[in-house]
């Protein structure tokens, strides 16, 4: 860090982070500064997400956001912490985890008034890394940039990435890697495994404190009802069943699904070995390390349900005083997450099909639909993108019609669908447009982001981390500039396989 770094920070008319989370009791977290780094190196700088948070970066030059997102600087008054947690990782509770690669600089509010935290990702060794180096490589920092940034453009919860910058320096996996650092920004990175932190510790005091700290800056309505921490529950599973339902929608594999990875919010939250389907398959799971296909695809609901369960466990205590009463409670509440996580599915599918209205018959369309790609090995997100095209006029489109060409079923099922929209109050062009809102034409694909991660490693070639990144900014165009980023893998280019980012 240069003096000139220094006084670029030092000028702000206002710190560039409040505290926050940083203001719990202290057996929240540890207080960690983030290890410098050897040469920071500013590779992305998410511009237009500054803005919307606020931040006074404006006069920052590339040397300066390098050594602020390395964590070689510090901004004035950061009170960096390491936060505690636990988590149920694949079905088995660990009672200690915490942030063993990042730190927690501090909190902003938004534009619009809301409270995001800025938290460094691979920004050196807290007392939670259990061994770990505290550190990311490269890959997996382009991996989850790009693929937060395109759920975001999907419009679907998630964290954001503000910077990634290289760290100039070697970490070593099963080979020796470049370094790097990502600047996270979620809504709240209390998870899941943050109230099984306190509540497998009996601290119930540490629990409300904690339940009072989400409520106050995310869940303003659950304080006000009559029992804050059970209407907590509820909107916690209401935005969870939202948020699965959208990841099904767009074909998304979160790959590890344990608590502590399920963010309170309602974000999607760590973006270790996570994929999107190329071809439909319910049973679709890429994350080397899910050997029992626990978190599959089509699982994903009903594995939401199960960390719910343990969100709820940990709430008991604050519910009610008495354990059955409190339980009960817990029971209902959980009891609503699938028929919600059902009407926000089949609402999606409906839209994505091409319905604004509502029909009895639809649920089965959409099953049939389902079943003709898993069956034909359909691409997802080109097959639905194909009925945008066929919905446009009577005959479709001739690009269309040869995607399903190798599926005998789909002129059967094209004709019940197509008597379906003729029901339908919208004009076939309004429609088409309506479907091509929900439906994206492009996708992080995984060998695209491998090509990308391959450039960036082995070549120190940005540029085609930035194609993408440019490309996925705006999933819903499909132009003829992004036929390329469309394409699906070749037999040869699949990559059946994603890893975690440790
Ligand atoms: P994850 O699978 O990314 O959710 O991480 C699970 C736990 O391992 C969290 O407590 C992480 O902070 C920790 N962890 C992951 N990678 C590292 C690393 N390279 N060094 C230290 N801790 C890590
Ligand atoms: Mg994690």
């Amino acid at each position: 860090m240069t003096d000139a770094t220094d006084q670029v920070l030092a000028d702000r008319s206002q710190p560039l982070f409040g505290s926050g989370y940083s203001r719990m009791p202290e057996r929240f977290f540890a207080r960690v500064v983030p290890q410098p780094v050897a040469s920071p190196r500013l590779l992305a700088f998410n511009r237009p997400l500054a803005v919307e948070l606020g931040m006074d970066l404006e006069g920052a030059d590339e040397e300066t956001l390098g050594a602020l997102f390395a964590g070689n600087a510090l901004a004035p008054g950061c009170e960096s912490i390491a936060a505690a947690y636990a988590g149920h990782q694949f079905g088995h509770f660990v009672p200690q985890l915490g942030d063993g690669r990042a730190v927690l600089l501090g909190e902003v509010r938004d534009r619009a008034g809301q409270y995001r935290e800025i938290q460094l990702k691979g920004s050196g060794p807290t007392p939670f890394s259990r061994g770990g180096d505290g550190r990311a490589a490269l890959g997996p920092v382009l991996r989850e940039y790009l693929v937060s940034e395109a759920m975001h453009a999907f419009g679907i919860p998630t964290t954001r990435a503000l910077a990634a910058v290289a760290s100039g320096e070697i970490v070593i996996r099963d080979q020796p890697l470049p370094g790097a650092i990502l600047t996270r920004v979620a809504a709240s990175h209390v998870r899941v495994g943050t109230f099984e932190f306190f509540a497998a510790r009996g601290d119930v005091e540490g629990l409300g404190l904690l339940a009072e700290h989400v409520m106050g800056r995310h869940f303003a309505q659950a304080r006000e009802a009559t029992r804050p921490p059970l209407a907590l529950l509820q909107a916690v599973i209401d935005r969870q069943a939202m948020l699965v339902a959208r990841w099904m929608h767009v074909g998304f594999v979160h790959g590890v699904m344990n608590t502590d990875n399920t963010s309170v919010c309602g974000e999607t939250i760590d973006y270790g070995p996570c994929a999107f389907l190329d071809h439909y398959d319910p049973a679709a799971v890429f994350s080397s390390i899910d050997r029992l296909g626990r978190y599959a695809y089509a699982n994903q609901p009903q594995i939401m349900t199960w960390n719910l369960a343990r969100f709820a466990e940990s709430l008991l205590p604050l519910i009610d005083p008495r354990p059955e009463t409190a339980v009960e409670l817990a029971n209902e509440a959980l009891a609503d997450f699938t028929p919600r996580f059902e009407v926000c599915w089949l609402d999606g599918m409906r839209r994505k099909l091409g319905f604004s209205t509502d029909r009895q018959e639809d649920a089965l369309l959409v099953n049939d639909w389902l079943g003709l790609l898993h069956r034909y090995e359909l691409d997802f997100t080109l097959s639905f993108r194909a009925l945008c095209d066929l919905a446009d006029e009577a005959g479709g489109d001739a690009r269309a019609r040869a995607l399903f060409a190798r599926a005998p079923q789909f002129d059967r099922w094209a004709s019940t669908w197509r008597a379906r929209l003729a029901a339908e109050p919208t004009v076939a062009r309004q429609r088409a447009a309506a479907m091509r809102r929900v439906n994206p034409a492009l996708i992080p694909r995984n060998h695209q982001i491998e090509r990308a991660i391959e450039a960036a490693v082995s070549r120190d070639d940005l540029s085609v981390f930035t194609g993408l990144a440019i490309a996925l900014s705006r999933p819903f165009e499909g132009g003829a500039a992004d036929q390329e980023y469309m394409r699906p893998p070749l037999p040869q280019e699949r990559v059946l396989r994603t890893f975690c980012g440790t």
